[in-house]
């Protein structure tokens, strides 16, 4: 394949993702981009032999009405999650049905504890779609902020994207924030000094100088219901011996909604979204008529 062949071919690619597969945003990384951050057997060409791209599709999670609904637990259970996910098979069935060439959704999910066989952060990092932020590592987008990621590998050599070259946070208006108070907005919602998640420092330059970011606990505030919420609820079910507390335990909220979350797999991406909530980034993007 020639230069000119292979731009135009990774432009149609890019076409299909977003308009038939509805992607937000597509990139591109070479796979050799990943060699400095990801170890030798878990780098894409490990998941998939010969390969030479990662595609990476971004799209959001909560529409921009859902963002301005005044009960918050609607976030909880519309989101269209996974929705990037469409995209990449799209594009997965594109790829090899009009280039000839393999390609695979690139394994997101954990197989064992939290950690995913490929990071979704990484690929868009390297993808050129985002850069990291203060707010829980999320990577934000330049225009769109908070975005979902998905990636697929092929053996098909694409044009590949720069990566960003200024951090996307944090935004000017979070420095004079910070300058003043110590705290820039997702810090100040979810501080760990008072029983939350996050802190850091911003040097002279603007720039993010460290982060600190509390997963473990965060997860517990913002993933209470989904497949951990089921197996604790289910081992307290099992081992309960009074039947009318059992019976109870069965019925309660909890229980529904970790059984919901599975079953419609929808209430299992995250129950809070105060970090971005008050993030600027992407915020003219949620206010719509
Ligand atoms: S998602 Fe919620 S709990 Fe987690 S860091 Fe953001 S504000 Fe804190
Ligand atoms: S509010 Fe958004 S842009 Fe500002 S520091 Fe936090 S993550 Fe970065």
């Amino acid at each position: 394949m020639t230069d000119s062949e292979r731009i135009e071919a990774t432009k149609r690619l890019k076409d299909v993702g977003v308009k038939d597969g509805g992607a937000l945003v597509v990139g591109v990384a070479p796979v050799h981009a990943f060699n400095e951050f990801v170890p030798e057997g878990h780098r894409p060409q490990d998941i998939l032999p010969n390969a030479k791209s990662v595609v990476v599709a971004g799209n959001q999670g909560p529409t921009a009405g859902a963002w301005r609904s005044t009960d918050h637990r609607v976030m909880e259970i519309t989101g269209y999650d996974f929705r990037e996910n469409v995209a990449v098979h799209v594009m997965c069935d594109f790829i090899e049905r009009e280039f000839g060439y393999q390609a695979i959704q690139a394994p997101s999910l954990p197989v064992a504890g939290h950690h995913p066989p490929m990071s979704m952060m990484l690929a868009a990092v390297l993808a050129g779609l985002g850069t990291r932020s203060l707010a829980a590592n999320i990577i934000l987008h330049p225009k769109y902020g908070l975005l979902y990621y998905a990636a697929l590998i092929t053996t098909m050599e694409l044009e590949p994207d720069q990566r960003l070259e200024k951090n996307v946070c944090p935004d000017p208006m979070c420095v004079k924030l910070y300058q003043v108070s110590g705290k820039t907005p997702c810090m100040a919602a979810c501080p760990a000094d008072e029983g939350g998640c996050l802190d850091g420092t911003i040097d002279e330059q603007g720039k993010i100088a460290s982060s600190y970011y509390n997963r473990e606990r965060c997860h517990t505030r913002a993933m209470n219901y989904g497949v951990g919420s089921f197996q604790k609820a289910l081992t307290d079910i099992v081992c309960e011996d009074d039947a009318e507390v059992r019976k109870s335990k069965i019925y309660s909220d909890f229980f529904f909604n970790s059984s919901s979350a599975l079953s419609y797999y929808k209430e299992s991406v995250a129950q809070c979204f105060e970090c971005m909530r008050v993030c600027p980034i992407g915020r003219k993007e949620k206010i719509l008529k």
